[in-house]
């Protein structure tokens, strides 16, 4: 199963990833968190893409795709299973690139997941999340980059017929329902 998840920071990605790698065995790429633990870290990957993380803007191309290829590598050696990727590609050119490399290895996507919840409920759940990067100004420029240069994603894969929308409201467990329903037939 190779498997993007897709939506605005906040719609519930990351709340979904630990039922997933239960149920589908898949490993999990999140650069969000492979940046954070750069910059942990004190690397200089770290403190070239922490300014564009503490602004709400999207890291360079080359940082991002560099440890995409490096995560992507690993986990074809050690997960059969195959692999979700959360915060990536989060524009034309990431998603271009990812579909380069993705053929190249002859693995291409089943599925994309996008979670829709709207605007105001987006808002509300960042604001009560309190990490490092979501204060006000950092969400609302997060969520113009996501509407800008995100968005256009979702037409984008369901063109290729790849799409699938989950309904991002509900308790976690309907969410969670919701998802299997498009998963459980994939290999
Ligand atoms: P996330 O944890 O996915 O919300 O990501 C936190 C921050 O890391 C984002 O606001 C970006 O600055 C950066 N980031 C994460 N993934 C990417 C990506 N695919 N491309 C560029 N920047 C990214």
């Amino acid at each position: 199963m190779r498997i993007v998840l897709l939506g605005a920071p906040g719609s519930g990605k990351g709340t979904q990833t630990d039922a997933i790698i239960a149920r589908y065995g898949v490993a999990t790429v999140a650069t969000g968190d492979l940046l954070r633990a750069e910059v942990a870290a004190g690397t200089e990957l770290g403190r070239r893409a922490k300014p564009y993380m503490d602004a709400g803007e999207l890291a360079p191309f080359d940082i991002v795709l560099g440890m995409i290829e490096n995560g992507l590598k690993t986990l074809a050696q050690t997960n059969p299973k195959g692999f979700m990727m959360d915060g990536f590609p989060r524009d034309l050119a990431q998603a271009e690139a990812l579909d380069t490399l993705l053929a190249r290895i002859g693995q291409p996507l089943n599925r994309v997941l996008f979670f829709d919840v709207d605007y105001e409920e987006i808002v509300k759940r960042l604001l009560g999340r309190g990490r490092a990067d979501d204060n006000e100004e950092t969400i609302r420029n997060r969520l113009r980059v996501y509407e800008e240069k995100t968005a256009p994603l979702i037409d984008y894969y369901d063109r290729k017929g790849l799409l699938r929308k989950i309904k991002g409201t509900g308790t976690i467990d309907e969410i969670r329902q919701r998802i299997e329903t498009v998963l459980d037939d994939v290999g």
